[in-house]
């Protein structure tokens, strides 16, 4: 028996490299990471797919692989085609970027696999978690009672919003079809997704109209609930956004807040993109209200400049949280005896879980709080800044002034259809590749956006698109 266990070790202990092998990888693969970054400034935004794949087809092997032949499928076929969400021209979507730091945060946690499901587990890890949620609650204002959770993205902090506001508020499917949801046609679809995965499918969805800047027009979602209440349904849940995803607009959240509350209505606030200006001066101007929220969503992942992967939730009251997310099991015993204050698992639906802290703990103890605090104020200037300039350029029609750093626009032809014009604007942009921007609709008709949040993104990005986008309008005119 011990001679078939020590034949099984001899192959197992390939998976420990020792020391020189760890220096071999980890050179090799700080050294791709170094010429990823360095080519980044002139490398494109956006490549078409050229569906190359011979790579990533290949089987996995029995025997062991080289890490150059790994490093090659990752360049070529990976890290080639599509967006480039660490390029600076990324102003596609929402980018973030994904600072350096936050890299190497990941790394750590990764190898020393601190488990921070559990203070029993890893009561640094735990505690150095609460003190970043700690850091959040006191930035949007919420009391002490706050609870909150680092999660993966702002979908999933949606989700636990939306499953502690129905437990909150002690829904039971008999009353599910009755439950009234205030949304805006702009609320992110990630809300209508965690409403069905919550079960809540049944429930009412009205799409609160918008003002001519397409914010939740309070006045309307008061008539609304009336009206709702009246007709003996059961007004539930608002959600605001702050910094809507089309146009990067903000609800009046203080003013939803009194019109919520009057109706005992849970107010859910999705700061998902927006959160993070309350960082800078103008910013917070911007988001007043945002203390109101029962539940708030934020993500590091857009305001913080964090690679992909790090959302959070906050809900005012721990209590509620909790409530939607306790377990007890026997083989957790260990963990729950000791347990003097809540954990991640006591607070979320999951229990193992990345050491997510350490991506956004180490890259702010690095640089400190003023670069983001500039770096957020700059990319609202340099939303205002491409506005102004657009005003100036001959056909180009602007959607709203922009509030936070998202700003639409649409090019109109002398003659032909506006809407496959600016689709071929769009196209001729990710063609040409520098840039990468995307696209949506407005009243039912095709806008282009620009959204300014990577932390690498200047005033000179701005400019060279400027210049892209008037030469390529240009050109299709004179095709037209
Ligand atoms: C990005 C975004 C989401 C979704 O968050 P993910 O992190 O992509 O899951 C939700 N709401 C708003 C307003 C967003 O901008």
């Amino acid at each position: 028996m011990r001679y078939k266990i020590k034949q099984l070790e001899k192959v197992a202990r390939q998976l420990e490299p020792d020391f020189e092998a760890r220096e071999y990888l980890t050179d090799r693969v700080q050294r791709y990471a170094q010429t990823f970054l360095d080519e980044l400034p002139e490398a494109p935004a956006y490549v078409g797919d050229s569906a190359d794949d011979a790579g990533l087809d290949a089987p996995f092997e029995e025997a062991a692989g080289d890490l150059e032949a790994a490093l090659n499928v990752l360049r070529y076929e990976v890290d080639t085609p599509g967006i480039n969400p660490a390029s600076a021209r990324h102003l596609g979507y929402i980018p973030g970027g994904g600072l350096y730091p936050a890299a190497l945060g990941d790394y750590l946690a990764d190898v020393t696999n601190r488990y921070a499901g559990v203070a029993y587990a890893s009561p640094g890890a735990v505690r150095l978690e609460k003190q970043l949620l700690k850091w959040l609650a006191e930035m949007v204002g919420f009391p002490a009672s706050f609870g909150g959770d680092l999660t993966s993205g702002g979908s999933i902090a949606n989700l636990v919003s939306i499953v502690v506001a129905r437990d909150a508020h002690n829904l039971e499917a008999k009353d599910f079809s009755k439950c009234v949801v205030y949304l805006s046609a702009h609320t992110h679809h990630c809300v209508d997704k965690a409403l069905r995965v919550a079960g809540l499918r049944e429930c009412v969805i009205q799409r609160v109209p918008m003002d001519e800047r397409f914010r939740m027009d309070p006045a309307e979602l008061e008539k609304a609930i009336a009206e709702d209440s009246g007709a003996g349904l059961r007004p539930w849940l608002v959600v605001a956004s702050m910094g809507t995803t089309d146009v990067g607009a903000v609800d009046p959240v203080d003013r939803i807040a009194e019109v919520a509350h009057a109706h005992d209505l849970w107010l859910h606030v999705d700061a998902a993109y927006g959160g993070f200006f309350m960082l800078c001066e103008p910013g917070a101007s911007e988001l007043a209200g945002i203390d109101q929220a029962d539940s708030l969503v934020i993500d590091p992942h857009k305001g913080l400049f964090l690679p992909y992967g790090s959302g959070a939730v906050l809900v005012r009251d721990e209590t509620q949280l909790h409530l939607s997310h306790y377990y007890q099991s026997n083989y957790m015993q260990d963990a729950q005896e000791s347990a003097l204050e809540l954990s991640p698992a006591d607070l979320s639906p999951e229990l193992s879980r990345p050491f997510r802290g350490l991506r956004m703990w180490l890259p702010l103890k690095l640089a400190g709080l003023a670069p983001f605090r500039a770096a957020l104020e700059e990319k609202m200037e340099l939303a205002r800044y491409f506005y102004e300039m657009l005003e100036k350029m001959p056909r180009f029609e602007r959607g709203p002034p922009p509030q936070l750093s998202v700003v639409v626009y649409r090019y109109v032809p002398e003659q032909g259809d506006a809407d496959a014009f600016n689709r071929a604007l769009a196209d001729a942009v990710l063609r040409d590749g520098r840039v990468c921007i995307s696209t949506t609709q407005l009243n039912g008709q095709f806008w282009l956006r620009m959204a300014a949040m990577n932390f690498r993104t200047h005033v000179d990005t701005i400019d060279l698109y400027l210049e892209l986008l008037g030469n390529a309008a240009a050109e299709l005119e004179k095709n037209q």
